[in-house]
Parts: structure tokens; C-alpha cells; sequence
């Protein structure tokens, strides 16, 4: 075991804390070839090792995040139905503790692109996922585990108002948070700050607002960050890491203490980030500046890496020190909605 890897180890024995990561990343392709079997689904593959390039990211990586998306169109049918879900959220949270002794865990989904457009209904897949996160604290009672439910850039404001009303509804059935995400509508700029409505409805009720932006879209991308923190003030930024090209977003990003939710090997996959240099820089930047940040996959298995590979990354390219990597690690178990376990 090398020095990074060793320190890891060091670290996962207080417990690991990922806040963000997809439901459709975040399954064992074992586990989701059974479920398709299971549920007779039509895949363009017949055997299992084309099954697992299929919903995976290739280790050389994707030209960008429509490939991404072409991905997880996959495990989203996979996982489109109640019984799917359930085995997929309890799998997800099992496997995050059984081999990176993951103690506190957010996975996130789309529920309206888990129900065959309007076949299933709605609340059965969210309470199917509630079971799931159910039989998994059961079974790991050291882990507390939550669900955020995502609206989607592609959907049209009512279809997002209906994914707010239904984490509002669920929030008592382990529903911490709400997350957009989703190709923008012809590559251009998302109209963030119409969402503020309903991230307000949101936020009174209780849940925590984490927000996709910043991953990629040069001197938009940055903008974008801006009017995020200004119109939607959600605690947390899923990626954010343009803002490490600019002072003034990450003065703001520091002095508002939102926490952005880096996830380095996704960056380097898509693209986002060029190499290991660009990815150290952009570490390195928001550690220098104060601007606090946590460490994740997007989907373990999707991305083929796990939390662990991932902070020994950050180690071993010297973009994050020892005492560094452990405060990034706490701040992922104190930024997390979900409640410590009573
Ligand atoms: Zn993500």
C-alpha cells in the first residue's frame, strides 16, 4: 500500500462521508443486470461484460456530458420501477459501507425519470426508495443515509414544482434535500433564478438545496455559479469548480460558507478538468482561498472509482495534505442534511 492509500485507510476507520452521488452511478453493474433480467427489460447487449461497458464511463473517459447522459438513460430504465428502486437504493448505501466504510451517505435520483413517462406512479418509486433506505439502516445501523430528490433542466416548471411538493411530502420517509441536474436546454444558460420559488417552498420546509453548476460552460459556467448563490442560496454546490478561475466567486462562495461537492475523477472523465495539474490547481485554489469543499464520486460505479481511490488521488498529486484530507472528510459528515442517527 502506498503512502496516500495508507493515510486513506487511517481516515475510513472514523467512517467516510460522500454526499454526492447518483442513484444511476451508484449500483453494482452485478446487481443491475440482475434487476433488468428481473424485470425483462429489452437491452441492445447479451452478455455481461458488454453489459458492464454499456453502464459504465470508459477509463479513458467521455467527450462530455451528453455521453454521460446517453449512459444513464440506461440505469435510469433499469431502475424504473418500484421493486428496481428499492434494490438499487438499498444496494447503494449497503456497498458504500461494506467496502469504503461509508458512515454518512446522500444519493441522490430523478423520480419522474424512473416512472416510463407517467406508467409508474410517482409516489410508489419514492416510497419504494424509502424502503430501500429503510432495510439499509436496519442492516447498517452506524450509517445514516439520506435521498435528495433532483428536479431537471430539461423539465418544464410544473414537472419540477411536482418534484419539490413530493420531497416536501417524503420528507419524513428519510428525503433530505432537493438537486437540479440534466443537459441544459441547447447547450446554453439555465435559467437558474426561476427556480428561487420553489427552492424557497423547499428550504421552508426543511430540506437542504444542493445545485448542479459549475461543472463546465467557460465564463457562462462562472456566471452561473454567481446567480445560484445569489437567487437560490442553497448550502451546498454540486461541483462549482469553474469558480477556481475567478476571485470574486470564490470571495463569495467563502464569505456565504456554501460547500461545493467536488468530484475529481467525474471532472477528469468528462472533461471538465484537463489532467491531474488542472485538477491540483483547482484543489488547491479553494483550499488557499477558505472556500469549503467536499470530496465525492458522482457514482462510484459508474465512474469505476470509489470514495477512497479518490482522496488518495487528491494525497498523491500533493493537492491536499494529511490534516486537510481528515478536515475535508468532517466537513462532509457536518455539511450533510441528513440528521445524525437517534
Ligand atoms: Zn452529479
Amino acid at each position: 500500500m502506498d503512502e496516500s492509500a495508507a493515510l486513506v485507510a487511517e481516515l475510513s476507520r472514523e467512517g467516510l462521508a460522500e454526499l454526492h452521488t447518483h442513484l444511476g452511478g451508484s449500483v453494482d453493474p452485478a446487481v443491475m443486470w440482475t434487476i433488468a433480467h428481473e424485470q425483462g427489460i429489452a437491452l441492445p447487449v447479451k452478455d455481461y461484460w458488454d453489459f458492464v461497458e454499456l453502464v459504465t464511463v470508459d477509463p479513458r473517459g467521455v467527450k462530455g456530458l451528453p455521453e454521460l447522459d446517453a449512459i444513464y438513460k440506461w440505469t435510469e430504465l433499469i431502475q424504473s420501477s418500484p421493486l428496481a428502486v428499492e434494490r438499487s437504493v438499498h444496494g447503494a448505501i449497503g456497498g458504500a459501507y461494506r467496502t469504503q466504510t461509508i458512515t454518512t451517505l446522500e444519493l441522490r435520483f430523478n423520480p419522474m425519470k424512473r416512472n416510463r413517462g407517467g406508467e409508474q406512479d410517482l409516489d410508489h418509486i419514492i416510497m419504494a426508495a424509502s424502503r430501500g433506505l429503510d432495510k439499509a439502516r436496519l442492516e447498517y445501523p452506524k450509517v445514516r443515509a439520506g435521498l435528495i430528490l433532483m428536479m431537471d433542466r430539461t423539465f418544464t416548471h410544473e414537472q419540477n414544482a411536482v418534484i419539490v411538493e413530493k420531497a416536501i411530502r417524503y420528507s419524513d420517509r428519510g428525503i433530505v434535500g432537493v438537486d437540479i441536474a440534466g443537459p441544459r436546454p441547447d447547450g446554453g444558460r439555465y435559467p437558474y433564478r426561476q427556480l428561487a420559488p420553489l427552492v424557497e417552498t423547499a428550504r421552508a420546509a426543511g430540506l437542504g438545496v444542493t445545485i448542479h453548476v459549475g461543472e463546465e460552460g467557460g465564463r457562462h459556467g462562472i456566471e452561473e455559479i454567481g446567480e445560484v448563490v445569489e437567487h437560490l442560496r442553497p448550502e451546498r454546490i454540486g461541483h462549482g469548480i469553474l469558480a477556481a478561475q475567478d476571485e470574486e466567486t470564490m470571495r463569495v462562495l467563502r464569505e456565504t460558507e456554501t460547500v461545493l461537492e467536488i468530484c475529481p475523477s467525474s471532472n477528469l472523465l468528462t472533461g471538465a478538468l484537463a489532467d491531474e495539474g488542472e485538477l491540483k490547481e483547482t484543489v488547491r485554489a479553494f483550499a488557499d482561498r477558505g472556500v469549503a469543499f467536499t470530496i465525492a464520486t458522482d457514482g462510484p460505479e459508474m465512474m469505476q472509482t470509489h470514495l477512497r481511490d479518490e482522496l488518495a488521488l487528491l494525497l498523491r498529486i500533493g493537492a491536499l495534505g494529511r490534516d486537510e484530507a481528515e478536515a475535508v472528510n468532517a466537513r462532509g459528515h457536518s455539511a450533510a442534511f441528513v440528521r445524525p442517527r437517534g
